[in-house]
């Protein structure tokens, strides 16, 4: 299981479908846990990782994101990311999945 730390804390980031609503990812900071839909395309999973990570952070400093707030915010930063290979030099989810065939 893959591991990130946030703000010291480590979380494990799980994948495995999410049934029920349209949620393509969900977190929990009592614990320590993000999940990611594997039935994304990759891309969709780096966004959806990066989409908890911005969640997280808005709760552990208690910026109150809204829903919307955090999708551009995530959206945002994975564009940058993905743009800039040279300066984040990043293994997220589902990239590795990608190169390994
Ligand atoms: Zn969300």
């Amino acid at each position: 299981m893959e591991k990130i730390k946030i703000f010291g804390h480590q979380y494990d980031v799980d994948y495995r479908e999410l049934r029920g609503d349209d949620r393509l990812g969900e977190s929990s900071n009592a614990q320590n846990r993000i999940v990611i839909d594997p039935w994304q395309a990759p891309s969709q999973q780096e966004d959806t990782f990066l989409h908890e990570i911005v969640h997280q952070i808005s709760n552990v400093l208690g910026l109150k994101l809204d829903e919307g707030t955090v999708w551009r915010l995530a959206a945002g930063l994975h564009t940058i990311i993905v743009d800039n290979p040279q300066v984040f030099s990043l293994r997220l989810p589902g990239r590795g999945e990608k190169e390994s065939g």
